[in-house]
Parts: C-alpha cells; structure tokens; sequence
C-alpha cells in the first residue's frame, strides 16, 4: 500500500497506538474523581498539557473531539463574549467547513462576514490586517489550506491585526500547520489524527488573558469551559503523537520536488500548488482525466490519493476557486499530501500509475 492522503488522516504511529491502549488497561480513573485513580488520569492530562503548550506558548489548552469542535468553539465562544467590540468577521474564502460554516451561521445572525481570497492579494496577510476596521470582532484564518497547502504567515498575520485592533480576537485552524509551521493566535485549533494520533480528540490553546463562553454545557469539566468527561487514553495517545512527530520540512521539500519533476515530464499537468505551500501537500490538475477516475485507477493498486479535500467526500472543491484555479481544473486535481514515512519509490510508482491512467482515460 502506498498512503499519500496524509491530509485527510494520518497512519497513528506505534507510540500513540501504545499510550492509548495502555492508558485504557493502567488509568482508566474518571480525572474528576477525588481518590488515588482519579489523580493518575489528572497527571496524564495535565502532562499533556503542558506538552501543547510548550509547542504553542502561554495560555491554556482545552481537550476537544477535534478540530472541528476547537473552531467552533473558538469561533461561537468568542463572538458571545466579545460582542461589544463590534459586529464583524474577518475571514477567508479557504477556510475548511468546520470554521466556514459556523461563521456563515453567524452571518445568518447578523455578523457582517468578509472573506478574502489568497488569488486577490500578493500580500495576503496585509490584506487580511487592511480588512480589520474598529468593529473588526473576530479574525478567522487557517495557517495552512488542506486543500492546496498554501500556508500563511500566521506569526505576522498576528501582529499586523493586533496592530491594526488590538481588540481584534484572532482564530488560528491550525489542522494543516501544527508541528509544521511557526503559529500565533488568540485561539488556535489543533486536531490528533492529523499528526498521528487518534482521531477524535483535538485541542483548542487560548492565548493568556483571552476568554470565551463555553459551547457545552455540563459537569463543568476543564475549568467548566469544557464538559465532558476527559478521555483520558485520548488526550495521552494526542501527547505520543505531538512527541514523536517526525514530519521535517527539509525532506518534504526533497520529496515535493522530486514529485514536481517526475509529474513535469507527463503531458497536460498543471500545479494547483505553489511557492507558498508547504511541501507536504502537493495539488495537481491533470488535463482530460476527472479527478475520481484517476483517484480510484490508483486506489486500484493500492496507491491512495485525493480528490481536492477528503472531507468533502469527492465533491468539486469550491476552495480551490480561492487559488484562481477554473472548474474545469477544479475538477481534475488529485492532491497528494505526504508523510515522514513517504519515499522516493512512492512517488515514482505514483506517477507511473498517473501516466498509465492517463494513457487509459484521456478525453
Ligand atoms: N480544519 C482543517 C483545515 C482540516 O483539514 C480539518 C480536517 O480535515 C478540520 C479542520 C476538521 O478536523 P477534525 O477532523 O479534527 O474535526
């Protein structure tokens, strides 16, 4: 099996696998209760998060089901307790659903809702900071798109917005680029399977001094901003996989352009991808052949790939109109997105199987 659909999920790696099954069988205490096993799976959570927070800096971190519970809360929570500082929201057209939708839903409301296209500006981030006004509420942008990989430099981002409103909150979905690329934000989304971990837990940090009203109501769990009981097994196969992340730019960077040069050689191919994408997630359009033909060609032997965002289970990828990439393009790209794990082999045995397909399916 040859696995590049690391965007869309991750393989967990053994570690996690081990601290999730072991904390299952050794700690499996209710973290609120007040004897001896309830204080063993408060340390397990509280290691954890300090192990979040060394990567993210000073705040807190609240345990969540995901990154799509982390944005909308951030997003929910924000907008309730900051109101009084104004009524809009600055975002992008490339958000992932799970910070989109909860925004349109405030749009529905009566936030007023801007959103930016990475295709309309040659300085993104200044755009975005020029967007704020003095009613600016909320900022929401993602460090990194999972559909393209086009990052944004989220640190500066950051500054140029508190520069402009200081009381402007900023909302970072950070799925794409934890552990890959430098973050700052007053929230900042993180999601476990994305790195190796377990699906269903993701973390949301919350810079120091930031507040925001709970999205679920409860037993008053994590300062009762979270209810809910801890899963404890979890919260310490997400830590596993936060320490033994081994994804590093420099061999990304060898593999894209490897991967670059191998698809060049083929005839029609044109990269959805650019300079400003990390080098993990490679996005490609191939001229005459429809993105599912070629995705399931492949899957035929045992290579997985994806067509635009897995999470929009096969539908054209309107994100991708954010990058200035045509229907007719939209429609035939394949996004490859890598590993540490990933070889030159792969990718080798990759493209061989794209020019057979081609071969075959060509209109
Ligand atoms: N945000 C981005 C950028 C994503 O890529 C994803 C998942 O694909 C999510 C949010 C949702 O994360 P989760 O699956 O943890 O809810």
């Amino acid at each position: 099996m040859i696995y590049l659909d690391n965007a869309a999920t991750t393989r967990p790696c053994a570690e996690a696998v081990a601290a999730v099954t072991d904390t299952m069988q050794s700690c499996f205490g209710n973290a609120s209760s007040l004897h001896r096993l309830g204080l063993n799976s408060e340390k397990v959570i509280s290691s954890a998060r300090k192990t979040l927070l060394a990567k993210l800096g000073e705040g807190e971190i609240y345990f969540t089901s995901g990154a799509t519970e982390s944005n909308n809360t951030a997003i929910f929570g924000a907008v309730e307790t900051y109101r009084r500082n104004g009524d809009k929201i600055v975002t992008t057209a490339m958000e992932h659903p799970a910070a989109a939708n909860p925004i349109a839903k405030l749009e529905e409301r009566g936030m007023r809702v801007v959103r930016l296209s990475p295709k309309d500006h040659e300085d993104f981030e200044q755009a975005v900071a020029d967007a704020v006004d003095d009613r600016t509420l909320l900022v929401s942008c993602m460090a990194v798109n999972n559909e393209t990989g086009y990052a944004v430099d989220v640190k500066r981002l950051y500054r140029l917005v508190k520069r402009k409103n200081e009381k402007t909150i900023v909302h970072i979905d950070a799925v794409q680029g934890f552990l890959k690329v430098p973050l700052d934000g007053d929230f900042i989304s993180i999601s476990g399977h994305k790195i190796h971990g377990p699906k269903g837990i993701g973390a949301l940090y919350v810079k120091k001094g930031v507040r925001f009203a709970p999205l679920l109501l409860g037993g008053g769990q994590q300062k009762k901003l979270r209810s809910g009981t801890e899963p404890v097994e979890l919260i310490a196969g997400l830590e596993a996989a936060v320490k033994n992340y081994r994804g590093k730019t420099e061999r990304f960077s060898q593999l894209k352009s490897h991967l670059v040069s191998a698809l060049s050689e083929l005839d029609g191919i044109k990269f959805n991808s650019t300079d400003k994408c990390v080098p993990n997630i490679v996005n490609f359009s191939i001229k005459g052949v429809r993105s599912e033909i070629m995705l399931h060609s492949l899957e035929q032997q045992e290579i997985y790939v994806s067509s635009g965002s897995a999470c929009s289970k096969g539908k054209t990828s309107g994100v991708l109109a954010a990058f200035g990439v045509p229907d007719s393009d939209a429609d035939s790209a394949i996004r490859v997105s890598m590993c540490a794990d990933t070889t030159e082999e792969e990718l080798d045995i990759l493209v061989d199987n794209i020019r057979k397909g081609i071969e075959r399916f060509r209109r």
